[in-house]
């Protein structure tokens, strides 16, 4: 099973509440969004955790995981 983290570019905002709530997984871009704004991000089992929590952090519902069967 192969897990992704996706932000929706159009629904992010830039408040910064994942990439400071999972600091060891997420950084920001120079206007201070996050990142993964721009390509997804494939996780393994040890970043889920952190992905979860950065995801239900977000207040715009930004970004998600999505799970696939694929090979990453
Ligand atoms: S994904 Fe959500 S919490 Fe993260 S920068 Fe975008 S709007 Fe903010």
């Amino acid at each position: 099973m192969t897990a992704r983290l996706i932000v929706d570019f159009a629904r992010c905002t830039g408040h910064g509440r994942c990439y400071s709530t999972a600091e060891d997984l997420l950084t920001y871009d120079e206007e201070g969004f996050v990142s993964v704004r721009h390509e997804p991000m494939v996780l393994d089992e040890n970043q889920l955790p952190d992905a979860k929590l950065a995801a239900d952090a977000c207040p715009e519902l930004a970004m998600r995981i999505e799970y696939g069967t694929e090979s990453p």
